[in-house]
């Protein structure tokens, strides 16, 4: 039996490749909430009065912030939304069932909403009209699902009288979305991505990324010791995610195999680097524009926002 590397009491269970560590259950959790901790308070995430709008995929790092959450802040000012995207065979009532166990549990409140009930089509409805007016595909399902669910998870803290949104991204997530705005010289965007960053509308809830230093190793580890159900379907749309990414999670698992720490290393030093384009432009807010269709707020110079473009794409032809 190997021996926790931290405690050096209990069964090591997991090997942390970034620390060269073996620890055991309670260790391994105690150095991921503290972790959370660490950039909740370096950023100033989370402060005392804050109502919190947890969005829950039903995947394992939602879940995962669902379990450190209120051991952080006060379990009565978080509340979980669950999204069904609308994608046949894929959305399963067993995993929504578990995590409203869980938030109850837990003494969060939850509800479920989904993509077609707010946004008048589901995903599997906006595939089926473009195929129907194109012949192909020209937006992939996961862009619109995206778009869908950032607007869903606004509207709904909007209306709820919450101040902030949580989600779960982790490290790789964040790692991939930095490195593709670098490649994409998209500094607005990447400045944009920082968590000190404010936003640039009344109508825009702030973002929080708990997770944004757990590996996603970790998160897998941690709902598979807290028995979360795992989804035995994959999304039938995966294959359409942006290549970019794949090749870029390729890229940094060949990196990691020489360098285990490389995506922290990486996010902090980028973290440091924008931070002072952040903080001026923080100084001076854009008021962004709305939509002239929907109200919802949209990028400087354009009339309609990106959602309500797809939804006219896909559509012209069919009403
Ligand atoms: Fe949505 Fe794409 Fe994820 Fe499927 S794979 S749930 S379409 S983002
Ligand atoms: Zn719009």
């Amino acid at each position: 039996m190997t021996l926790c590397s931290r405690c050096g009491r209990r069964e090591a269970i997991v090997y942390q490749r970034h620390t060269g560590m073996r620890l055991c259950k309670n260790c391994f959790f105690e150095d991921v909430k503290q972790r959370i901790l660490e950039q909740i308070k370096k950023y100033n995430m989370i402060l005392p009065g804050d109502r919190i709008l947890i969005g829950i995929s039903g995947g394992k790092d939602s879940f995962v912030l669902l379990r450190f959450l209120p051991e952080i802040h006060t379990p009565s000012k978080l509340f979980g939304l669950m999204i069904e995207e609308g994608i046949r065979d894929y959305n399963r009532v067993e995993t929504f069932n578990f995590i409203k166990s869980t938030c109850h549990e837990l003494g969060i409140d939850c509800t479920i909403t989904s993509i077609k009930e707010v946004l008048r089509y589901s995903v599997d409805e906006f595939m089926f009209f473009q195929m129907k007016k194109y012949g192909s595909i020209k937006i992939s399902a996961c862009t619109f699902c995206g778009i869908a669910r950032r607007r869903i998870l606004n509207i709904y803290a909007r209306s709820y009288s919450m101040n902030k949104v949580a989600t779960g991204h982790n490290l790789d997530d964040e790692v991939q979305t930095y490195l593709i705005n670098i490649l994409r010289g998209d500094i607005m965007r990447l400045v944009q991505l920082h968590p000190l960053s404010v936003v640039h509308s009344p109508l825009l809830i702030k973002r929080i990324k708990p997770l944004r230093t757990i590996y996603e190793y970790e998160t897998a580890f941690i709902a598979y010791m807290e028995n979360f159900s795992f989804q035995e379907t994959e999304c039938p749309y995966i294959v359409q995610r942006p290549t970019l990414r794949s090749k870029i999670r390729e890229l940094i698992r060949e990196i990691e195999k020489v360098n285990p720490s490389a995506q922290l290393e990486f996010l902090k030093e980028l973290d440091n680097v924008l931070e002072p384009l952040v903080k001026i432009r923080n100084r001076d807010p854009v008021n962004l524009p709305q939509c002239v269709k929907c109200g919802e707020p949209t990028a400087p110079g354009r009339n309609t926002c990106k959602f309500c473009e797809l939804i006219d794409s896909m559509l012209n032809t069919q009403y």
